[in-house]
């Protein structure tokens, strides 16, 4: 979609930095860093997955945090749609005591992530949990399934919501949530 589809719960302004800077760099750091090494012939979920713990490679650390940049972000724009219907799925409901009771408490969470990172609903073996990863950290690093993410980072949200990461979180899960896209990775 467009810079400016996500108006006015999230600003052309945000989008361009956020996209088209901030993810671009990630991006372009991300090949600059896995040119001539055998990264370069795997999936975006192989380089995840093995920078996370190849103890011998200098540069795994960035490489990690770079290529789960690039997969969080990717999760995270294909996630929204600016109110384009949907509803909260029963399954999501029925895990957390109702649609309401969901709502709180991812916002409980996203609000009381301190510094940069996500907030994530994720499937963890049978069970939909809540939580954080503080900075790149991905949920597919640690064996579980995403079904939604909310970025957190000031970036996300500062010029159009400066320090009020609440109304940010009520926003994001009033409008822009992509229900039917939460709906489809919950049977993936
Ligand atoms: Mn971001």
């Amino acid at each position: 979609y467009t810079y400016d589809a996500l108006a006015p719960y999230m600003s052309q302004e945000t989008l361009e930095l956020h996209h088209g800077k901030h993810v671009a760099t990630y991006i372009k750091n991300l090949n600059e860093l896995i040119q001539d090494t055998p990264y370069e012939s795997v999936s975006l979920y192989e380089i995840i997955n093995i920078s996370a713990d190849d103890k011998d490679n200098p540069n795994a650390q960035k490489i990690f945090n770079n290529a789960a940049q690039v997969f969080n972000h990717d999760f995270f724009f294909n996630g929204m749609c600016p109110d384009c219907g949907g509803n909260i799925p029963e399954e999501i409901a029925n895990a957390f005591g109702g649609k309401d009771k969901f709502r709180e408490q991812f916002k409980s969470a996203a609000t009381s992530l301190f510094g940069s990172g996500y907030t994530w609903l994720v499937r963890d073996g049978n069970e939909l949990k809540i939580i954080n990863l503080p900075n790149a950290d991905t949920p597919i690093a640690h064996n579980m399934k995403p079904i939604l993410n909310l970025d957190v980072w000031e970036h996300a949200y500062y010029v159009d919501y400066q320090n009020r990461r609440g109304d940010f979180v009520d926003t994001y899960l009033n409008h822009l949530v992509d229900w039917d896209q939460v709906a489809e990775n919950l049977k993936q």
